[in-house]
């Protein structure tokens, strides 16, 4: 937004953020081994919008990348999300697609509509592939039951009976080339002197002391509102990064030799993610450096902790579920009223007089990065058109 703002239109604009670093959670850095790494986890960026991929395309080359994940439960790697790979794991030997959607056929609980997400994949799957990868997973992700999230979390996932292994069905998957910070310093620039950032700032604490037409809230809607109608609920998360160097990696090389997921040389897993839906503490294991392509003779893992959000901790994560949905309604329709009419929770005298709430804690939706990108370009044009 601000970006378009003060490019397009001229407008002088404050970017706030309470960390120390911009670009939010796409932030990545090069740890102390040398390794770039996505701070707050895995930032697999895929877009079917043409729209989309040229608007940040003048801001970044790419590193092209079909994401392709693994689970691993029951001691060994499986290829995930289910395809026809999967399957012949399951079964033991050569199938074909023909074979995998009879299997699936019988397998399959009839529910016309899905309504949360268990529903949505036992009637895809049926129960064995469910329990399998996906009911563990869930639990120690959400803290919820699977029937208790909608269809569209685990309804995310594809599945497949052809041998189309990639975790995404995007026709646009790539990495930012020299990494998602570049990308924003990339934009930060081209903003010139209309753009200052301030850092480790709370927008709060500085409002009373500044004027502006117009606000951009990309926090947690319900903060905004000063939990007036009860709070959201989050997920947390936290991060545990190992790091190896190539002695390290060498000396553990015969265990993990496996013909059928080979690990490649300087890299520490067979691939970007594994997915651990057993009783591991953890969900999943990321080893970027599978999609950065970065050539470093050192390598870092990061372990993923689900965690209670709560004082201190990050909300990554909105709940899309209909409880939480129920109560986030409530506050749209505050922030619909604020938008329009602005300065109820504003200093009187600031001179705001709209509202743009964009972003996944804002409108308290489970967006990925293009689809947060499409929101903000949408948002500019209805600014536009209102001016
Ligand atoms: N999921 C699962 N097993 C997996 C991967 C995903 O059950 O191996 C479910 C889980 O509920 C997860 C959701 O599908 O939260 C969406 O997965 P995705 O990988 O898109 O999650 P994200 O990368 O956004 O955390």
């Amino acid at each position: 937004m601000a970006e378009r703002l003060s490019t397009q239109l001229g407008m002088r604009c404050l970017v706030v953020d309470k960390r120390n670093h911009i670009g939010g959670n796409a932030f990545d850095h090069y740890d102390s081994h040398g390794v770039l790494i996505h701070t707050y986890g895995p930032h697999y960026f895929r877009t079917n919008s043409p729209r989309i991929r040229e608007y940040l395309s003048q801001f970044t080359k790419w590193h092209a990348v079909d994401y392709k994940i693994l689970s691993h439960t029951d001691g060994r790697y499986w290829n995930f999300p289910i395809n026809l790979n999967t399957f012949e794991q399951l079964i033991g030997r050569v199938s074909t697609t023909a074979e995998m959607e009879a299997w699936l056929a019988e397998k399959r609980v009839a529910i016309e509509n899905p309504t949360n997400s268990e529903e949505v994949i036992i009637s895809q799957v049926g129960w064995e592939l469910y329990e399998k990868f996906f009911k563990g997973y869930t639990l120690k992700q959400w803290r919820r039951h699977p029937r208790d999230l909608d269809a569209s979390v685990c309804g995310r996932i594809p599945i497949r009976t052809n041998r189309d292994d990639r975790y995404l069905s995007d026709n646009f998957q790539a990495v930012p080339k020299h990494g998602y910070t570049k990308l924003f310093e990339n934009m930060i620039r081209a903003c010139g002197d209309n753009l200052e950032v301030r850092l480790n700032t709370s927008y709060r604490d500085i409002l009373p002391h500044v004027k502006f037409q117009h606000l951009v809230f990309t926090g947690p809607i319900d903060e905004f509102f000063d939990f007036q109608l009860g709070r959201l609920p989050y997920r947390s998360l936290r991060f545990e990064a190992e790091s190896f160097t190539p002695e390290a990696l060498a000396s553990m090389a015969p265990q993990r030799a496996q013909a059928t997921f080979p690990v490649p040389p300087q890299h520490y897993q067979p691939a970007m993610q594994v997915n651990y839906p057993g009783k591991e503490p953890f969900t999943r294991i990321v080893e970027i450096k599978h999609a950065t392509g970065q050539n470093c003779s050192n390598t870092t893992i990061v372990r993923e902790y689900p965690d209670d959000f709560g004082p201190g901790k990050e909300p990554y994560y909105p709940i899309p579920a209909p409880d939480s949905s129920a109560l986030y309604q409530k506050y749209k329709a505050l922030a619909d009223e604020v938008s329009l009419k602005s300065a109820k929770y504003l200093p009187k005298n600031c001179g705001c007089t709209s509202i743009s709430f964009i972003g996944r804690l804002a409108t308290y939706r489970y967006y990925n990065m293009d689809q947060v990108v499409a929101m903000a370009l949408k948002e500019f044009d209805k600014f536009c058109l209102s001016k």
